[in-house]
C-alpha cells in the first residue's frame, strides 16, 4: 500500500526531474519523496533521488535492484535514498530493475540487466541506456552498485556473497580493503567467520557489467557490494550493505549527516 502510493507520487513527478531534495527535507520515519523518475511512462518507471549537501563535495551515484531477487541490495539502496548529507551530492536509483523486483526474479524484461553494459559501447537495452545516461549526466566521482548473493564467496561455487569488488581507478582498491576491514570489525559477528567480507577481483572494464563500464569508460572509482543472504535475513543484509555504502562513500569525501568521524 505504502509502496504503491510512493510509486504513484513518483509518476506525478515525472516531468519535474530537475528539482533536488535539500538535506533537511527528510522527515524522520518517513520516506523522502523521489526527485524524479527514470523510464517514465514505461513498465520500467522507477524513482530517482537526488540529495544535496550544504557544502561542496563529491557526487556519488548509488544503484540498487539491478537483480530483482536480491532483496538486501535494494532494501539497502532505499535506505541510502533516505540519507541526508552535509557535504557532497548523492544520486540514488534504488530499484533499477523494477519489473524484476516485482517478479522477485534475477532477470526482468530483456534478460540479466547487469550484462547489458558493454565497456566501450552503448548499453544494449533501453533500460540499461536509461540508467547509463542518468549516471553519466550526474558526473559521478564514485559509483556504488548494491547487490546480494545466496552464498559465500570462495566457499559456495558460483556465489559471490560478502565481498566488495573495486574498479582499478584511483584508490578504489585501498578503499575497498579499508571498508572490508571495518565491516568485519563492526558488523559481522565473531562467530560467523565464513561471513567475513573479502575484496573481490578488480573490475578492469572487461565484462558487460555496470561497474566494469564505470571503471573502463569513465575511469572512476566504483564498487559492487555483495552481501550474502546465506544464514542472514534480508534486513540484516541490508543493514550490512548500507554500512558498506557509508564506509565507501565517506572515504571518498561524502559526508553523511550524523556520521562524524
Ligand atoms: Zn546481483
Amino acid at each position: 500500500m505504502q509502496r504503491r502510493a510512493f510509486l504513484a507520487a513518483g509518476a506525478t513527478a515525472a516531468g519535474v526531474a530537475l528539482g533536488v531534495s535539500r538535506s533537511t527535507a527528510g522527515t524522520p520515519g518517513m520516506r523522502r519523496e523521489p526527485t524524479g523518475v527514470l523510464m517514465a511512462g514505461t513498465p520500467h518507471e522507477t524513482p530517482v533521488y537526488v540529495v544535496e549537501g550544504d557544502s561542496a563535495g563529491p557526487t556519488a551515484v548509488v544503484v540498487g535492484g539491478m537483480h530483482g531477487d536480491e532483496r538486501s541490495g535494494y532494501l539497502a539502496a532505499e535506505r541510502v535514498a533516505d540519507w541526508s548529507v552535509d557535504a557532497g551530492r548523492l544520486v540514488v536509483l534504488p530499484r533499477a530493475n523494477r519489473v524484476a523486483i516485482e517478479r522477485d526474479t534475477r532477470r526482468g524484461e530483456g534478460g540479466d540487466l547487469n550484462r547489458q553494459f558493454p565497456p566501450g559501447a552503448r548499453p544494449t537495452t533501453a533500460l540499461a541506456r536509461g540508467i547509463w545516461d542518468r549516471l553519466v549526466e550526474a558526473e559521478p566521482d564514485v559509483v556504488v552498485n548494491l547487490h546480494s548473493s545466496k552464498g559465500i564467496y570462495g566457499t559456495h561455487q558460483e556465489f559471490v556473497g560478502q565481498a566488495v569488488f573495486p574498479t582499478a581507478a584511483g584508490d578504489a582498491v585501498a578503499v575497498a580493503e579499508e571498508t572490508v576491514a571495518t565491516l568485519n570489525d563492526a558488523v559481522v559477528p565473531w562467530y560467523m567467520p565464513l561471513h567475513d567480507f573479502l575484496v573481490g577481483n578488480v573490475l578492469h572494464g572487461t565484462a558487460p557489467l555496470l561497474t566494469h563500464k564505470v571503471g573502463g569508460d569513465l575511469g572512476r572509482p566504483a564498487y559492487i557490494v555483495e552481501a550474502t543472504e546465506f544464514l542472514v535475513d534480508p534486513e540484516t543484509g541490508a543493514r550490512w550493505t548500507e554500512r558498506a555504502a557509508t564506509e565507501l562513500l565517506t572515504r571518498h569525501g561524502l559526508e553523511r549527516t550524523g556520521e562524524d568521524r
